[in-house]
């Protein structure tokens, strides 16, 4: 098994070192002995393999990485003595790192990469997957598949050297994984060390398999995260997400510990002998004490896979965690190398989606609740129904034509639905069962919060309330200004609001920044540490960049991306307040709609107050990204790049940020003014739009050299 690759993609596909070459020969006048110089070399191959795959700071480009490893060789060959089993010219993979140079939060690098799976969504689908293979297999006449349960969850990687865990990592892009070992020793099913019998002194096992939460744990915790007046998670998928990137700490309360479980499935990279089969695969990894999903089945054609797949659509629901789907897979491993991989999936395995999830019930009312910006919706109160692993009270009616289009009446029998993570929505009347007792909606004209008349602007569907100290408004702008992606202000979550806002002790957010511990003792009756975190969080958050602060003010239309535009073109607040709509337009991505939205935002007496308040706080909005685009006078000085795809590298903020530490900007849309589009593997509209432009478009590879790095 050693270079096998599972899913046929060979190694040659994995990012390539890019840096400049740093390496130099030792001093040629004392030439050192061959044993000296294979040391040496043996170290610094150490030493690269550590800086580019755990690091991902490679100092010496693929090429001289490669001259230094066929010297090594060339050394080894020449004397056989000095040869080891453990150097690098040895190892079943040179590019693996070695177990103690893996840490917590380090990138590793999957040497077999963990691709996607292809989807199918009905029969049909399964059927031409299966003539596919068959046609790709020379025509066999039925070909056997071992079906499991897509379970909803995590990817994670094991990897086994000499028969201990040495990491775990994440599934991450499929090829580079975040390193999460701590957290995944502490999940019940992983085996930190491997059975006696299965010990083999320089030996690598790399097991694969999903890390999950099942759905009574994730009430459970879920209930607790939200006594404590934290946001709760809106589904087991999340939270378990959430648990394996949590920081390392004891655990006080037992309470406290979140349970996961894991089912091993798959096969990263390996120098052990296993069973040829995927079904015998499982099986062994059962014998050995791994944990298995035992809800599997070996099915000797399409049409078993099929019954099994309807077996399942009905029974998810007994299962103790959530399900949305099966993995098929062709049961004989020696096929999957044969078949290969097209772009991001392998062409031997398959996963079917069940259907949205659908259930009957009855909407009892219809209330509307208001967001930050003062948008009005509709929310369908129901009468609670089990649908997709929880139980649902409450369906989105989006807005109020969306009510009129539906017919829907108070006390009408409703179709909800709930695809994926989207909140459940309501999708049609029930209209045969109709009594005649049900009553006809009509939309409230005065805002349900604070009844200041109700606006809606020409060719817009939304409904809102226009007043700017509306509490639902404030609430919700207070919410989100300390959210994640804007200041970040961790501890400011819904409880404490709405006791801030119930007792006065804020009226916006600018209030934040006079807060002290006693004001949060005093409100919330916050144990002293907890009040002085808090206030500590919103003390640091002066600091946060100017993008993350254009998007906390909940201006409409900025979102995080404009934001970044917006932060790359203006480099202070004020110059952005002063500057005129058609500089703001002229912004490459923001349009005319958004350049109004922005000014009238900045024009608001009220918001121009709140602003220089903020200010006065100490709140600026440092702006790194103006300062990297304009003190570089890089090769990319005054161009404008758009990306667009999947690059075959770099990820997109790792593009991104060469671009700009080279002088060029980066834009979300193509216009005349872009110069270059990079364009990657699924390029879509942009794409187009650059060839109709006649933009010039630019691979991956070709932005590289431009950037003077190959
Ligand atoms: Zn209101």
């Amino acid at each position: 098994m050693d270079q096998d690759d599972l899913f046929g993609n060979n190694d040659d596909t994995a990012p390539k070192p890019k840096a400049k070459a740093k390496e130099k020969r030792p001093d040629e006048s004392v030439a050192p002995s061959p044993a000296q110089r294979v040391e040496t070399l043996r170290k610094e191959l150490e030493r690269h393999n550590r800086l580019y795959y755990t690091d991902a700071r490679p100092e010496i480009s693929d090429r001289e990485y490669d001259l230094l490893m066929a010297e090594l060789a060339a050394l080894e060959a020449k004397h056989p003595e000095l040869a080891t089993a453990d150097s690098p010219t040895r190892r079943v993979n040179e590019a693996a790192p070695a177990a103690e140079a893996v840490a917590p939060g380090k990138q590793v690098v999957h040497t077999v990469p963990m691709l996607s799976l292809a989807n199918s969504y009905d029969p049909g689908e399964l059927r031409e997957f299966d003539a596919r293979v068959k046609r790709l297999l020379g025509g066999p006449a039925e070909v056997e598949y071992v079906v499991e349960l897509k379970i909803d969850g995590l990817a994670v990687s094991l990897m086994y050297i000499d028969g201990r865990l040495a990491y775990g990592a994440t599934r991450g892009d499929g090829r580079r994984g975040e390193v999460i070992t701590h957290n995944l020793a502490r999940v019940s099913d992983v085996m930190t060390e491997l059975p006696q019998s299965m010990k083999r002194t320089g030996h690598r096992l790399e097991l694969r398999g999903e890390v999950f939460m099942e759905i009574a744990e994730f009430e459970r915790i879920n209930a607790r995260i939200e006594a404590a007046g934290e946001q709760p998670f809106a589904n087991p998928r999340n939270l378990a997400a959430g648990t394996l990137k949590q920081v390392e700490k004891p655990v006080t309360d037992p309470d406290d510990e979140r349970r996961l479980r894991m089912f091993h499935y798959a096969l990263g990279e390996t120098d052990f002998d296993l069973p040829p089969t995927q079904g015998g695969f499982l099986d062994w990894l059962d014998q050995h004490g791994f944990s298995v999903n035992p809800q599997r089945c070996l099915c000797p054609d399409i049409e078993a896979v099929i019954a099994y797949s309807e077996e399942w659509e009905t029974r998810r629901h007994e299962l103790p965690y959530g399900t949305d789907g099966l993995v098929v897979k062709i049961n004989d491993r020696n096929l999957w190398s044969l078949l290969g991989a097209t772009g991001k999936s392998p062409r031997s395995m398959i996963a079917y989606k069940f259907s949205a999830e659908q259930a009957e019930t009855r909407l009892v009312d219809i209330r509307c609740s208001v967001g930050r910006t003062g948008a009005v919706t509709p929310v369908a109160q129901l009468e609670p129904v089990f649908l997709s692993g929880s139980t649902i009270e409450r369906a989105s009616l989006h807005n109020f034509d969306e009510v009129e289009r539906l017919d829907v009446r108070v006390g009408d029998r409703v179709i909800i639905e709930k695809a994926g993570e989207v909140i459940p929505k309501v999708i049609r009347v029930v209209d045969s069962v109709r009594t005649g007792s049900e009553q006809e909606w009509v939309p409230p004209g005065v805002c349900p919060e604070c009844e200041s008349p109700l606006v809606r602007l020409e060719e817009e569907v939304v409904v809102r309330c226009d007043n700017l100290s509306c509490p639902a408004q404030v609430r919700e702008s207070l919410l989100h200004y300390a959210s994640r992606h804007a200041m970040d202000i961790k501890g400011l979550g819904d409880k404490l609001v709405e006791k801030l806002l119930e007792k006065g002790a804020v009226m916006d957010i600018a209030d934040l920044y006079s807060l002290t511990p006693e004001h949060l003792e005093n409100v919330e009756r916050m144990a002293e540490k907890s009040a002085a975190n808090v206030v500590g969080e919103i003390d640091e958050s002066r600091d946060r960049p100017l993008h993350h602060l254009l998007f906390a003010l909940g201006i409409r239309h900025v979102g995080e991306g404009v934001a970044r535009l917006l932060a790359g073109s203006f480099e202070t607040l004020n110059d952005l307040m002063a500057a005129r709509p058609e500089a703001l337009a002229a912004v490459d991505g923001v349009g005319d709609v958004m350049a109004e939205s922005i000014v009238k935002f900045f024009e608001t007496p009220r918001n121009a107050q709140l602003i220089s308040r903020l200010q006065e706080a100490g709140v600026m909005g440092p702006n790194p990204l103006w300062s990297a685009g304009k003190t570089a006078d890089g090769p990319l000085a005054g161009m404008t790049l758009v990306l667009t795809g999947t690059l075959p590298n770099l990820k997109r903020e790792e593009a991104a940020a060469k671009i700009l530490s080279a002088g060029g900007k980066v834009s979300g849309s193509v216009s005349k003014k872009t110069d270059f589009v990079v364009a990657g593997e699924e390029a879509g509209s942009k794409l187009d739009k650059a060839t109709k432009l006649g933009v010039k478009v630019i691979t991956e590879a070709e932005l590289l050299e431009m950037l003077g790095a190959h």
